[in-house]
């Protein structure tokens, strides 16, 4: 997965009045002067300086450009890099980096950059993942998130909880290298405290991902009732102030609409569900089942009825999803009989604003504000819930008196589990996984 090479690549969307191009490698300094013209060379300058001059292939000039040099181990990669600022053109881009590619560079893989970042210990693999959620991140929320794990606060929160569980196994090792003796170094007593305090931290974060992910996925919100109460004009209503997107999700003929939009700081996504209703029409009916499925899925199920309309039934929601019960058109009729419902008219924006503030009072950004350790990653979560099975394993052995060995051997596969999310314990496969979802030039 790695290697030595001198990689390129562009480190900026195209489109911009200036583009970014990006080396890295042994020799990167090197491989740029090849084609820099400047006042003196770059294998001179002081490390972390800017320098004016051009791009040149042979007699023809590509373009004048800032040259920002960085030398190992302080950079990005930990290597030496140069940082290329052209003209905003994808035509100047791809020039500029065929030149250095023959010039000795290769292109660089998918996430490659941060990789080498990982290996050099520059950061841990949650912080690189971050790098992503960071560059993704479209509210205030998500971007606290990537931001806190981004800067190392979540990994300490882990790392913290690595050297708790180191403790309780090398405790139980000891008593291996003595087995002869029968001696019990680990008090059993205090290693049921300590296990008990690992797995209130670990499903503390475990349960942080609820929040976490919604944050950072959006909070689905189905929007369910009859045709005509109103749904789409209350989905234009929230979504078109907010001047958000509105997207088909392609496939059939009656497709789920979703529509984002952000209430104070927090993204949701909406999941207009208007296509349900009985029907014999196949590709109809594929759509219908995965609309069912996303109201399944959702946090927030928003029921819609008319206001004044008889025999309310609240809808069944799954465990863990909120219902909020919305009576539309409140226009047109005095009717408040409803217990707990929001009246309002979608038509006239009238009661929208406590929909929007019930919307987000689900989710509680205070944690993720202030920094706390929230998982937003689907790869922890799934890490951490390996690791809480292995600690139930570990009590449940405490409990029934068994050896230190396979005691310690549990413990060992907590830690195993937790390592890596930070990438303390890793194989190819994860890297390689996490990182070619990266894009080029990241
Ligand atoms: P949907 O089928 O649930 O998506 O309903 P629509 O959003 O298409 O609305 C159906 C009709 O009800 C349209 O003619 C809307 O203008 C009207 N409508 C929607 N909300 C209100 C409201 O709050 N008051 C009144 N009087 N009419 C509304």
């Amino acid at each position: 997965m790695v290697d030595n090479d001198i990689i390129v690549a562009p480190a900026t969307a195209m489109g911009g009045a200036i583009a970014v191009i990006r080396m890295s490698g042994d020799g990167a300094i090197e491989c740029c002067d090849k084609v820099f013209r400047g006042k003196s060379r770059l294998v001179d300058a002081a490390p972390y300086t800017v320098h004016y001059g051009r791009v040149v292939d042979g007699e023809r000039t590509l373009d004048d450009v800032l040259v920002s040099v960085f030398r190992a181990p302080h950079s990005y990669t930990g290597e030496d890099s140069v940082e290329i600022s052209i003209h905003g053109s994808k035509y100047i881009a791809s020039e500029v980096m065929s030149l250095l590619v023959r010039n000795g560079a290769r292109m660089a893989r998918a996430g490659e950059f941060s990789v080498r970042a990982f290996l050099a210990g520059k950061m841990d693999l949650s912080q690189a993942e971050a790098v992503a959620d960071m560059i993704a991140a479209d509210s205030r929320a998500s971007h606290a998130l990537a931001s806190t794990q981004m800067r190392g606060g979540y990994s300490q929160s882990l790392q913290s909880l690595r050297s708790q569980l180191l403790e309780i196994a090398s405790l139980l090792e000891l008593e291996l290298d003595f087995s002869e003796e029968e001696v019990e170094f680990a008090d059993r007593a205090r290693l049921e405290l300590l296990l008990k305090h690992t797995e209130s931290e670990i499903t503390g974060l475990i349960e942080s991902f609820r929040t976490g992910n919604a944050i950072k996925e959006g909070v689905a919100t189905a929007i369910v009732g009859a045709p005509n109460v109103g749904k789409s004009t209350l989905l234009n209503r929230l979504v078109g102030e907010e001047r958000a997107m509105t997207s088909d999700i392609a496939g059939t003929t009656r497709d789920t609409v979703e529509a984002h939009c952000n209430i104070d700081g927090v993204q949701f996504r909406f999941i207009d569900t208007a296509g349900i209703r009985d029907t014999d029409d196949r590709l109809e009916r594929m759509g219908i089942e995965r609309t069912m499925k996303a109201i399944g899925e959702a946090r927030i199920v928003v029921q819609m009825v008319e206001a004044g309309s008889r025999g309310f039934e609240p809808v069944k929601v799954n465990d863990g999803q909120t219902l909020i019960v919305v009576a539309n058109k409140a226009d047109r009729s005095d009717d408040r009989s409803i217990v707990g419902a929001i009246y309002m008219s979608a038509k006239s924006g009238a009661g929208v604003d406590e929909l929007r503030r019930r919307l987000r009072s689900t989710i509680d950004t205070e944690r993720v504000y202030s920094g706390e350790t929230v998982v937003s990653n689907a790869r922890h979560y799934a890490a951490l819930q390996r690791a809480l099975e292995a600690l139930e394993r570990a009590m449940a052995a405490l409990h029934a008196g068994v050896s230190g060995e396979l005691l310690s051997e549990e413990i060992r596969e907590v830690l195993r589990n937790i390592g890596e999310i930070t990438g303390d314990v890793t194989s190819e496969d994860i890297l390689k996984n996490i990182f070619s979802k990266f894009c080029i030039g990241k």
